[in-house]
């Protein structure tokens, strides 16, 4: 008899796992709450080449999920128009002086090596970038790479999600209350009924804690929220570069006027989701550092999501002692939207029983999920 998969989680890691999973024939339900999901509220950018972190392993998962969405939007674009999923646009990166600038162009060239996904690496002056994004107002130069690229979160996890279903999935909008494991199969618990799969992928983001604290476990994951904001501006925006000026605040065009602005990384707040205003209003001042001619415009829109850390800022993915036929992923951070698809299809392909690149990774959630009885 076929196996049953059920996935808690509808973000890039579930809903990339379902996509996957459904492809290659398999019985997939997802169920998913949706609300403060960091992939809808994300801001985009795939870009992580040129990070400081000096995580390798994180680098190495990072650059292999921005390389995966050339494989992820071909296998989408089968039988969906991408354009206004994914756009390869490069990025437009700024330092505090040209000392920095010229190191940030060395890590680039070293880096290209293993991963001409980069693209071209050019040192760009004032005129140039005039040339590139005409209403940048600001004096400096800046780095641009051809490879980075933006991705509109909610509309990617709407596709993957009706491929899922087209491929015969299920999807169920509802919160998950309760899991247990019983005579070898999970038991999901929501408002009125009780859901049995033979396997179970766990990929809640900021609340896996809430489902696995009961089953007398610890887990070292917390929220963080994250603010954006969306402008609308009278200049043509969709083939222009996101923009990562010195700071927090990057700036993300995407088609038809749009202008991301974000994001905020507020530790304090818990799953608050209410927008802050005064915040709100800060990001927009300084993104008009950069461009002045946004001073007049007006904040159309408001994200506001939360993310999910580790004590280390580490994400993990795999497997969890005594919890058989359990896949789990979380603690993306602020980088999940570029290593969450390739999470969701590493998780797909052990529930394949497939080898991946990432078998170092498998047993790395004992290290953020352990009994809480050995503490005794
Ligand atoms: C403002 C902001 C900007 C960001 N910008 C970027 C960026 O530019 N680039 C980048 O790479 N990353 C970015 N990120 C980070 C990235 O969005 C996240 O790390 C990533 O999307 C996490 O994916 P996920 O699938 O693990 O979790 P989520 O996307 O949070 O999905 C988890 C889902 O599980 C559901 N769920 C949880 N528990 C249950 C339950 N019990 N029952 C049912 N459903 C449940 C939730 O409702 C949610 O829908 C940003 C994040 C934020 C908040």
């Amino acid at each position: 008899m076929t196996k049953t998969i059920g996935i808690i989680g509808g973000g890039i890691v579930g809903s990339t796992a379902a996509y996957y999973l459904t492809k290659n024939n398999k019985n997939v339900t997802v169920f998913d709450d949706g609300v403060g999901q960091a992939t809808s509220a994300s801001a985009g950018i795939i870009s992580p080449w040129l990070s400081q972190r000096r995580n390798k392993e994180w680098y190495f998962l990072a650059k292999e999920g921005a390389k995966f969405y050339s494989q992820l939007i071909d296998d989408l674009s089968q039988t969906n128009e991408t354009k206004d999923v994914y756009q390869k646009t490069g990025t437009l990166l700024y330092k505090k002086n040209e000392t920095l600038l010229a190191k940030l162009n060395k890590l680039a060239e070293d880096r290209k090596v293993e991963a001409p996904e980069i693209g071209d690496i050019t040192v760009l002056s004032k005129s140039d970038i005039i040339k590139l994004f005409p209403e940048i107002t600001l004096e400096d130069s800046a780095l641009f790479i051809t490879g980075g690229a933006k991705i509109d979160g909610a509309k990617l996890v709407q596709m993957l999600l009706n491929e899922t279903k087209k491929a015969s999935g299920t999807i169920i909008k509802t919160k998950i209350t309760e899991i247990s494991y019983q005579n070898e199969q999970w038991h999901l618990k929501e408002a009125e009924n009780t859901h049995i799969f033979d396997h179970l992928i766990l990929a809640g983001g900021a609340w896996v804690g809430d489902l696995l604290r009961p089953l007398d476990l610890d887990v070292d994951i917390r929220p963080q929220k994250g603010q954006l904001i969306e402008i609308e501006v009278p200049f043509s925006t969709n083939e222009l570069p996101v923009v990562m000026p010195v700071g927090e605040t990057d700036i993300i065009p995407f088609d038809q006027g749009k202008i991301l602005i974000g994001a905020t990384h507020e530790n304090e707040q818990g799953f608050d989701l209410t927008p802050d205003n005064s915040l709100l209003q800060g990001l927009k001042q300084d993104a008009t550092n950069l461009l002045s001619s946004i001073e007049e415009a007006s904040i159309t829109n408001t994200r506001v999501g939360t993310r999910a850390y580790t004590s280390d800022f580490s994400p993990f993915f795999g497997e969890v002692a005594d919890l058989p036929q359990f896949l789990v992923a979380s603690g993306l951070g602020s980088s999940g939207l570029t290593t969450g698809a390739i999470i969701g299809k590493t998780l797909a392909d052990w529930t394949l029983e497939k080898e991946t690149n990432f078998e170092s990774y498998r047993h790395l959630p004992n290290q953020y999920i352990c009994s809480k009885k050995s503490d005794d």
